[in-house]
C-alpha cells in the first residue's frame, strides 16, 4: 500500500512538472517516500477539518519540492485530485511554492525562502505545549538548507526549550542546486550537529518505509527534540537521474518524462487528472 501510494506521488510530481514546464523534480521524488509514510502511518489530521486543533502539523521548509506534497494531500482526501493538473498555473492554488494567501488552512505556513521552517516549527510546538496539546510537529529540510544560519539558531532554540514535540526530518542527499554539499558547503556530520545543540538523533535510509515508520513514530522518551536524519536520492526512483545536482530544478522533456514514468510504473490508463500544459497532450 505504501510503495503504490509513493509511486502515485513520483507519478503524479512527473506529470505536474511536466505540465507546467517548470518546477523542481529532484527533491520533489527523493521525498515521496518519507511523506507517503507521514501521511499513512504517522500524522493525525483530518481532511474534512483542517483546522482541527489536535491535528499534527508539518511544515515543508524546503517549499519548492512541493510537488510532492500536493499530490500527496490531493491523494489523502485533502482537496481533488484533478485540481493538480493547475499546479503553477496563474491563479491557481498550487503555486511552485506553498503559499498560505492561496492555499488557505490546506498548510501552516507559506514557505520557499530556505531556512526559515524550523523557526515557525518551533513556534507551533512551544504554542502547542503552552495549550497542553499533544500533537507533534514535524518539519522537512533539504540538506542545501543547512547552510542557512538561521536554522542553526532554530536548532539552538528547540534544545534549549526541550521540545520534545518537535520533529526535524532533514533530507540528506549530499546535494544541492549547485552542486554537492561537501563541495558547497559542508553539512556532515548532520546527526553530530543536531545532536551537539541538544537534539535526540537517528539517521535512517529514507526510502525505507520500516526505517521511517520506526524513526517517525518514536517519541522522545526524555525531553529533547528529534532529529531525523534521512539519507536519500534526489530524484529517487528515476535511475537516470538519480544522484545529480541538475534535477534539482530541471524540467524533464517529454520523452524523458515517459521513460521515467515507464520506469515508475502505473503507465496505463491513468486519467486522474488532465494534462492540457506546455507540453501537450496526456502523459
Ligand atoms: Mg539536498
Amino acid at each position: 500500500m505504501i510503495h503504490e501510494l509513493a509511486r502515485q506521488v513520483r507519478r503524479d510530481t512527473i506529470r505536474m512538472i511536466v505540465n507546467a514546464g517548470s518546477g523542481h523534480v529532484g527533491g520533489a521524488l527523493g521525498v515521496a517516500d518519507i511523506l507517503t509514510v507521514l501521511y499513512e502511518d504517522i500524522l493525525h489530521y483530518r481532511p474534512d477539518e483542517p483546522d482541527w486543533q489536535d491535528r499534527d502539523r508539518l511544515v515543508l521548509s524546503n517549499g519548492h519540492i512541493c510537488a510532492a506534497w500536493y499530490s500527496i494531500l490531493a491523494r489523502t482526501g485533502h482537496f481533488p485530485i484533478d485540481e493538480l493538473a493547475t499546479h503553477r498555473r496563474f491563479g491557481s492554488r498550487l503555486q511552485g511554492h506553498p503559499a498560505r494567501a492561496k492555499l488557505g488552512k490546506l498548510v501552516e505556513t507559506s514557505s520557499g525562502p530556505l531556512g526559515q521552517g524550523l523557526s515557525v516549527a518551533n513556534g507551533l510546538a512551544l504554542s502547542m505545549r503552552a495549550d497542553a496539546r499533544s500533537a507533534r510537529v514535524f518539519c522537512i529540510l533539504g540538506d542545501g538548507e543547512l547552510a542557512e544560519g538561521q536554522v542553526w539558531e532554530a536548532a539552538m532554540t528547540a534544545g534549549h526549550y526541550r521540545l520534545s514535540n518537535a520533529v526535524a526530518i532533514i533530507l540528506a542527499n549530499g546535494l544541492q542546486i549547485d552542486g554537492t554539499t561537501e563541495a558547497v558547503k559542508r553539512q556532515e556530520p548532520i546527526d553530530r550537529r543536531f545532536a551537539a545543540f541538544g537534539w535526540e538523533t537517528t539517521v535512517v535510509d529514507g526510502h525505507n518505509p520500516d526505517e521511517l515508520q520506526s524513526a517517525l513514530a518514536t517519541v522522545p522518551s526524555g525531553s529533547a527534540p528529534r532529529a531525523v536524519v534521512a539519507r536519500v536520492k534526489m530524484a529517487a526512483g528515476v535511475s537516470a537521474w538519480e544522484d545529480q545536482a541538475k534535477w534539482h530544478g530541471t524540467t524533464p522533456d517529454r520523452d524523458a518524462a515517459l521513460q521515467a514514468l515507464e520506469e515508475i510504473g502505473l503507465a496505463d490508463g491513468y486519467d486522474d487528472f488532465p494534462i492540457e500544459g506546455t507540453a501537450g497532450g496526456v502523459l
